[in-house]
């Protein structure tokens, strides 16, 4: 196997928002980088990788700097820090970031996938997809969200009929087609990513019925003006239950928007505060309300929704699919219904038969990081050099985001210790601090 040369002071896998952060903030403090990037995105990820002018990002502009001491400079460059801006143009301006950094001379991106990593001496090294080897002192895990299991009940269904990733080509592919044969569409999940590709098809210029299911059929709300009303971490009482009483309250008094923004500084000490057994109790009963209020979309986009559904173009259900199967080259689906996005409690549920000319999966990311499929973290949890946490959502970390020895995780791979560590204002303070806690071990 050909080596690289030197090693590194660090192997980062994984060059989306998170990696080439890290890779940038290494380079601000003299440090060295190898960013590895399978996917074409090196730069990008998934979020900023779409090519799609309707894509919007889901805050202004104002709260999306790259650099946390810096924190208008991304709205300094779009002009107006109010504006939700197309996710393609944060793409542009995260890979002037990593081009700048590469211009140093101390960065060196690799389009290729890490297929495994072994310990030699001081050094990782990490192999690639081509048969090279990148050897850096750290190894930084920036792998993002992984992609979902497959849907149980989709199992049977030929890939044409049902896309079980949807941040693939062949998700966008069979978007354009849908479009061109028309017919109806099924979305499973009611979240951002259904909000993408509700999106896609639009502009893509489908003139069929989009059904969107999940369980209990709340989508994003929109984002809209309010008067702040900022709280203390104090203020807020111990206990889940406790704090959703007080929340409930809160939001009758100055509108849900400012009683949830106002939460936003304290949502890692929150969530830490709470402990184990009532983080499981807010994954599985609060988290579906919680993040259709607290992850709102661009006002277009919610009007854009509003008047889809207005119209019969697009159906939210509450409900769940019992089967699914391809015949004669369509998607048989039997769901049940719950009675309404609004219903209170469960109904029983009015089983229906529909077809589809496609269904996709938008349920989210792989929810289990014990069945990451990915290599370098199988293996790296098989070898047990790195471990899951708590909660088995991703991977466990100390308080400065150390995953193993000379291992650093960033992003969504960190988000059972801190949860909301998802979004740029949370990733890019942790980007600065991984390369601070990188350099004081390395002793530089
Ligand atoms: C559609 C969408 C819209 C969003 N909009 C916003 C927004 O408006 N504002 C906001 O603040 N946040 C937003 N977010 C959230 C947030 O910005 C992203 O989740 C964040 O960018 C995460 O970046 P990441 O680098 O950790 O992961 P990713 O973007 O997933 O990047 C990880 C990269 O690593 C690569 N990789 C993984 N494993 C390997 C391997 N073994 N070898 C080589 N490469 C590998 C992947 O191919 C991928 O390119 C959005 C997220 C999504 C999905």
């Amino acid at each position: 196997m050909k080596s690289d040369g030197d090693a590194a002071d660090a192997v980062i896998v994984g060059g989306g928002f998170s990696g080439t952060m890290a890779a940038a903030q290494l380079a601000r403090r003299g440090l060295s980088s190898v960013l590895i990037d399978g996917s074409g995105r090196a730069g990008k990820g998934v979020a900023y990788s779409t090519r799609e002018a309707v894509h919007l990002l889901n805050v202004p502009a104002v709260k999306m700097s790259a650099w946390p001491d810096a924190l208008d400079d991304f709205a300094n460059r779009v002009g107006d820090p109010g504006v939700f801006a197309e996710r393609r143009f944060f793409g542009a301006y995260l890979t002037g970031i990593l081009e700048e950094a590469q211009a140093t001379g101390l960065v060196v991106a690799r389009g290729e996938s890490a297929v495994g990593v072994e310990r030699d001496g001081e050094a990782y090294r990490v192999n690639l997809a081509d048969g090279t080897v990148a050897l850096g002192r750290a190894l930084v895990l920036a792998n993002g969200n992984q992609p979902p299991d497959p849907l149980r009940f989709a199992e049977s269904v030929p890939d044409n009929l049902f896309i079980n990733n949807p941040w693939t080509d062949a998700a966008r592919a069979a978007v354009t087609r849908v479009a061109a044969v028309g017919g109806d569409v099924l979305i499973i999940g009611t979240g951002l990513t259904m909000v993408d590709a509700v999106l896609s098809l639009a502009a893509a210029g489908h003139g069929g019925r989009i059904v969107a299911l999940s369980r209990r059929g709340q989508i994003p709300r929109g984002h809209a003006p309010y008067e702040p009303a900022d709280v203390g971490l104090c203020d807020v009482p111990c206990g889940l239950m406790a704090q959703w009483r007080w929340l409930r309250r809160r939001a009758t008094e100055v509108g849900y928007r400012a009683a949830v923004d106002a939460l936003r500084p304290h949502s890692q000490a929150l969530w830490q505060r709470l402990g184990e057994v009532e983080q499981r109790r807010f994954l599985r009963h609060a988290r579906p309300w919680w993040d259709v209020h607290r992850h709102r979309i661009a006002p277009q986009v919610s009007v854009q929704l509003k008047q889809m559904i207005a119209v019969g173009q697009l159906e939210i259900v509450a409900g769940r699919v019992r089967k699914m199967r391809g015949e004669r080259g369509a998607l048989v689906v039997e769901i049940g219904r719950r009675g309404g996005p609004c219903s209170p409690a469960p109904l029983p549920q009015r089983r229906e038969v529909l077809k589809f000319t496609l269904g996709l999966n938008c349920t989210g990311p792989l929810g289990a990081m014990g069945r990451t499929r990915d290599a370098v973290l199988r293996q790296l949890l098989d070898e047990g050099a790195i471990g899951t946490d708590h909660l088995g959502i991703g991977l466990s970390t100390d308080d400065e985001a150390r995953a193993g020895e000379r291992i650093w995780a960033l992003g969504p791979l960190t988000k059972g210790r801190y949860w909301e560590i998802i979004a740029v204002p949370d990733i890019r303070g942790q980007a600065a601090d991984v390369a601070a806690s990188i350099a004081k071990e390395l002793g530089r």
